[in-house]
C-alpha cells in the first residue's frame, strides 16, 4: 500500500490529509482538513488539494475540528462521491462546524472582494460556501468506537477513543497485500490524561505502522488538577474583589464545556459568588447540545456526576445566548458577570465586540484560556501590548490579564510517550511524526529513540512511502 503524506506533513500542523492507496487502486483518505492561519496563502493551499477528489473511495475521519474535517464540503463540491466514515459524535459535530466554516469562508470572501473591487479585479469564490457544507453531510456515515468495520475484503479500521475532543478518534487499520495482513495506527489528535469531561485516550493494539501526531512533541503542560482551583480564584478577584467583568475567550467546543463545568463544580461546592454567567456563541450553544447528546461519551467521573447534576452544561445563573440583540444587551450589563465567549485567540466571533466594551476598564478581567497564534489579537493582548486595535479602532488595555494554559486539547511529550507506552517499539516497521512545526517533530524524534522506537521519519509535503 502506498502512503502519500499530504497535509500536516512538512513544516504544518494544520490541513490534515493523508492518502492511502492500495494494490487495487482503491484511495483512502484518512483526514481532509483545512489550512487554517496564513490569509491569502492559506486559501491558495486549500485549493491545491494534491489529489483528484472525483477518484477518492472512502474518507476515514478522526475528529471534528476544522483542520481535520473542513475541507470535506470543498472534495464533495469538486467531485467526491464517496461516504465519510467517522464516530457518531464527531458526524453530530460536523454537522454544526462544517456549515458555520461554509459561513466563515462567505464572509472573508466577501471581504476580499470589496478590496479587489476597489483594485478593478474580478470578484472571486469561496472556497465554499454554508449550502455547500449543508449538502456534504449525507455522505457520513457513523461507525461506533471499537467496531471493526470492513471498506474491501483487504481493508478494515476501528475507531478508538483519543480523549481529544467530544467523538476524536485514533483509527486502527489493518490490510492484508500479497497474503501478509499489516496494521497501522493513526493516532489522530490525542488529548490529555485524567480531564474532566472525556475519558483518557484508548489503550490500542499492537501496529506496524505508527503515524503519531507532535503538535507539543517538546512541551510539558502544567497540571489539570489545579486548574479548577485557578480558576476559583480569579473568578473571585475578578468579580467579588474587583467588581468587575470576567471575560473568557474560549475555542466554542470543547473548551467552552470544559470551563462551564468547572464553574458548575465551583458551584456546587459554594465557591462562585452568586453572579450571572453567560455563555455568548452561538456554535457554542448548538456544541453544548450535542454534548448533553453524547452522554456515553462522557469519563467516569463526568457520568457520575450527571446522576445528581441532570444537565452538567446548565444550572442557575448560567444563560446561554443565541441572537444578536441578547449579545447587545450585555454591553450595558452593569453588575460584575462571567462571559464566556469565542474565539479563543480573540481573532473573531462575538469576544471582539465584549473586549471592545470593556478591555479599557481596570475593573475588566480577561482570561485566556487556550493558545493565541503570534499574529492574533489574543496574542497582542497576553503578551502585554498597551494599546490593541479592534475593529480598526484603538483602544487602551487597561484590563487584568490572567490565562490558565492547562487546559489544552493535546497530550504534551510525557502523555505522547504514555499513550504509545502498548506499542512495541521493536516491531514497529516504520514511525511517522506527523502535525507538528519542525522543532517539535525532530525533538519527539529524539524522545522516541530514547524509548525504543528507532525507525522513526519526519515526512516531507507530499513525500510518499510504500507500507
Ligand atoms: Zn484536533
Amino acid at each position: 500500500m502506498k502512503l502519500t503524506c499530504i497535509g500536516a506533513s512538512g513544516n504544518e500542523v494544520t490541513g490534515s490529509k493523508f492518502l492511502l492507496t492500495t494494490k487495487e487502486n482503491k484511495k483512502i483518505l484518512i483526514d481532509c482538513g483545512m489550512y487554517q492561519g496564513k490569509g491569502l496563502e492559506t486559501d491558495a493551499m486549500n485549493r491545491d488539494l494534491g489529489f483528484v477528489p472525483a477518484e477518492i473511495d472512502f474518507i476515514l475521519l478522526s475528529h471534528a475540528h476544522i483542520d481535520h474535517s473542513g475541507l470535506i464540503p470543498y472534495v464533495f463540491k469538486n467531485g467526491f462521491k464517496g461516504k465519510v466514515f467517522c464516530t457518531p459524535a464527531t458526524r453530530d459535530l460536523c454537522a454544526i462546524m462544517l456549515p458555520d466554516s461554509g459561513k466563515i469562508q462567505e464572509f472573508d470572501t466577501k471581504q476580499f472582494n470589496k478590496k479587489r473591487a476597489l483594485q478593478k479585479l474580478p470578484p472571486v469564490e469561496p472556497v465554499y460556501t454554508m449550502q455547500d457544507a449543508a449538502a456534504c453531510l449525507g455522505q457520513f456515515i457513523s461507525v461506533p468506537y471499537h467496531l471493526n468495520f470492513s471498506l474491501t475484503p483487504a481493508f478494515s479500521f476501528s475507531f478508538y477513543n483519543s480523549g481529544h475532543i467530544l467523538g476524536g478518534a485514533s483509527i486502527y487499520i489493518s490490510f492484508s497485500e500479497n497474503d501478509e495482513t499489516k496494521t497501522l495506527l493513526y493516532t489522530g489528535d490525542v488529548g490529555r490524561y485524567n480531564k474532566r469531561i472525556l475519558p483518557d485516550p484508548c489503550v490500542l493494539p499492537k501496529a506496524d505502522y505508527i503515524m503519531c501526531e507532535s503538535t507539543y512533541g517538546n512541551r510539558l503542560h502544567e497540571s489539570i488538577e489545579d486548574a479548577e482551583q485557578e480558576l476559583m480564584l480569579i473568578v473571585l478577584d475578578a468579580c467579588a474583589k474587583r467588581k468587575g467583568k470576567l471575560i473568557i475567550p474560549s475555542f466554542a467546543i470543547g473548551r467552552t464545556q470544559e470551563i462551564v463545568y468547572a464553574l458548575h463544580r465551583l458551584k456546587n461546592g459554594g465557591n462562585l459568588p452568586s453572579i450571572d454567567i453567560f455563555v455568548d456563541s452561538p456554535l457554542a450553544v448548538s456544541a453544548t447540545g450535542i454534548f448533553r447528546l453524547h452522554a456515553d461519551s462522557f469519563n467516569e467521573e463526568m457520568q457520575q456526576f450527571v446522576l445528581s447534576n441532570p444537565d452538567p452544561f446548565g444550572f442557575e445563573n448560567l444563560h446561554y445566548i443565541r441572537t444578536i440583540e441578547d449579545s447587545k444587551r450585555l454591553n450595558t450589563y452593569n453588575r460584575p458577570c462571567i462571559i464566556i465567549s469565542a474565539s479563543g485567540m480573540m481573532e473573531a466571533g462575538r469576544v471582539k465586540h465584549h473586549l471592545a466594551n470593556n478591555i479599557d476598564n481596570g475593573r475588566t478581567t480577561i482570561l485566556s484560556v487556550g493558545y493565541c497564534a503570534p499574529t492574533t489579537l489574543g496574542a497582542k493582548i497576553m503578551r502585554g501590548d498597551k494599546e490593541v486595535s479592534i475593529f480598526g479602532v484603538k483602544y487602551k488595555v487597561r484590563a487584568h490579564l490572567k490565562s490558565i494554559q492547562s487546559y489544552s486539547g493535546h497530550a504534551d511529550y510525557k502523555e505522547l510517550l504514555h499513550y504509545l507506552n502498548s506499542q512495541s517499539p521493536e516491531t514497529v516497521r516504520t514511525f511517522f511524526i506527523i502535525h507538528g512545526e519542525d522543532e517539535a517533530r525532530t525533538d519527539f524524534a529524539s524522545r522516541l529513540a530514547a524509548v525504543g522506537f528507532m525507525n522513526t521519519v519526519i515526512p516531507k509535503f507530499k513525500e510518499e512511502f510504500e507500507i
